[in-house]
């Protein structure tokens, strides 16, 4: 799988996030029926927004390009986004880029114009276009729009733009420049993945132009039969029925988002979105997905509790034999959810089935830990794999225990079972009042009955 990656001369928001949970949810699916995957995500570390960046701020590109890789990869590692296997650069890329370039020239496929840039001729492209599913004429009216003297058709493309003043340049056989957009997908998908490979993934904001011309250069390059076999686009987030977008400032960045909701929340929420159509971001949703990982994690809970007590291990999970009644019912609702999840994700990544043939799961769990004296430990350890293992295609469950401030529940705690106490001693219910006081002093917690109320301290020496 090759996916697009960040343009690094921003911070990381809900958007991106979108697509990267998108494409890390359908990669684990693959792990989980048992595909190997090569997840390849490029990093465009040179480009006109980071040029222009550089010149608002008044710092060096090198400078800009390494704090936003810093946080990119912070961020997924917040989201708990697995890695790719290579994070390939474009600046260390050059040469490849060079490489494939002067092929395209070699063919005929580009030319190099009198200011110095190379750009990829579209004309001897058959179906240009088809990818994005757009017409010839409808193309070139949109293209026209940005007029550049140098270029032969208005759809042609720079894939070696000749160097301005102020700008960063590597040496090439047409002088100093740097590389295109497109290109560098190219060079760097298949140096990875071989000429032809599965999946080519993205936003799909980016299947105009940047995709189609991809396709273009590969199958100019590399012949009508190379590059990806499947394309696969996220949908736009939307908020309030608009685009998130800078332009109209309703970006929200991710790391505003992971300081009030816990991570798995926000991966179940925007996983819950079919990866194509456009998620409509809104914070009743993700309260809604905190009440699906709520659900989630009492059935993990109260079933890790009761292997706990039971002694029983993950080891030694294998598919039990019914031995009653309650066991056979049990056995067939987990495999239902099981087949459930399983049909919804092999067709075109349905989460939303998915998800909720997980809930029913979680619910089924729940069930059992209530009817446990009916079920073996082979059939407990079982539910509770499926559901770890279902869970972790959508990468939660992963937790032992919430975050706890443990500190305070102890005073709580203590202050509940004191306030329980007086109440039993006001109805003289002696031996038990005497009982808790007794117990609670083994633990080191004294109290202090006056006539009116009871107080607690902490026993300093035992
Ligand atoms: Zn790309």
């Amino acid at each position: 799988m090759y996916i697009c990656g960040p343009t690094v001369y921003d911070y990381v928001h809900v958007g991106h996030a979108r697509t990267y949970i998108a494409f890390d949810v359908i990669r684990r699916y693959f792990e989980h029926v048992g595909f190997d995957v090569i997840l390849i995500i490029n990093i465009t570390d040179i480009d006109d927004k980071i040029i222009n960046k550089a010149r608002e701020t008044k710092r060096p590109w090198e400078e800009i390009v390494e704090y936003y890789i810093k946080d990119f990869f912070e961020a997924m590692k917040l989201l708990n986004v697995k890695p790719a296997k290579v994070f390939p650069r474009v600046t260390n890329h050059i040469d490849d880029i060079i490489y494939m370039t002067r092929a395209l020239l070699e063919k005929g496929h580009a030319y190099v114009a009198d200011d110095g840039s190379v750009y990829f001729s579209v004309d001897k492209v058959e179906h240009y276009g088809a990818l994005s599913k757009q017409r010839p004429e409808e193309l070139i009216a949109g293209a026209r729009v940005e007029v550049n003297p140098y270029k032969r058709n208005p759809l042609d493309f720079a894939l070696w733009k000749a160097w301005k003043p102020n700008e960063p340049w590597w040496a090439s056989p047409w002088g100093p420049g740097r590389p295109g957009w497109h290109i560098e997908c190219v060079a760097m998908s298949t140096k990875y993945l071989g000429h032809r490979f599965d999946i080519h993934g993205g936003g799909q904001d980016l299947i105009f132009p940047h995709h189609e011309n991809e396709l273009a250069i590969a199958r100019a390059c590399l012949g009508p039969e190379s590059f990806a076999r499947y394309w696969l686009h996220t949908g736009l987030v939307m908020i309030r029925g608009k685009k998130m977008s800078k332009s109209l400032r309703n970006i929200v960045p991710i790391r505003e988002l992971t300081s009030k909701y816990d991570v798995e929340v926000i991966r179940l929420y925007l996983a819950s979105t079919h990866y194509r159509k456009p998620l409509d971001f809104n914070y009743e949703g993700l309260e809604q997905y905190r009440e699906v990982l709520n659900t989630l994690y009492t059935a993990h809970d109260y079933l890790a509790s009761l292997l706990k007590e039971k002694a029983l291990d993950l080891k030694d999970v294998s598919l039990p034999q019914a031995t009653n009644d309650a066991e056979q019912d049990f056995l067939k609702r987990i495999s239902l959810s099981v087949e459930d999840f399983e049909r919804g994700m092999s067709n075109d990544f349905n989460t939303s089935q998915a998800i909720s043939a997980l809930i029913r799961l979680a619910r089924t769990c729940m069930a059992m830990t209530m009817a446990e004296e009916k079920l073996g430990n082979s059939i407990l350890l079982y539910a509770y794999s499926t559901l770890k293992e279902l869970s972790e295609v959508f990468g939660v469950l992963s937790r032992a225990l919430p975050p706890l401030n443990l500190e305070a529940l102890i005073y709580e705690l203590v202050d509940l079972i004191v306030e329980v106490r007086s109440e039993l001693r006001s109805r003289k219910l002696w031996p038990l009042s005497d009982r808790i006081r007794d117990r609670l002093l083994k633990v080191g917690i004294l109290l202090n009955d006056t006539r009116f109320r009871t107080l607690w301290k902490w026993r300093r020496y035992a």
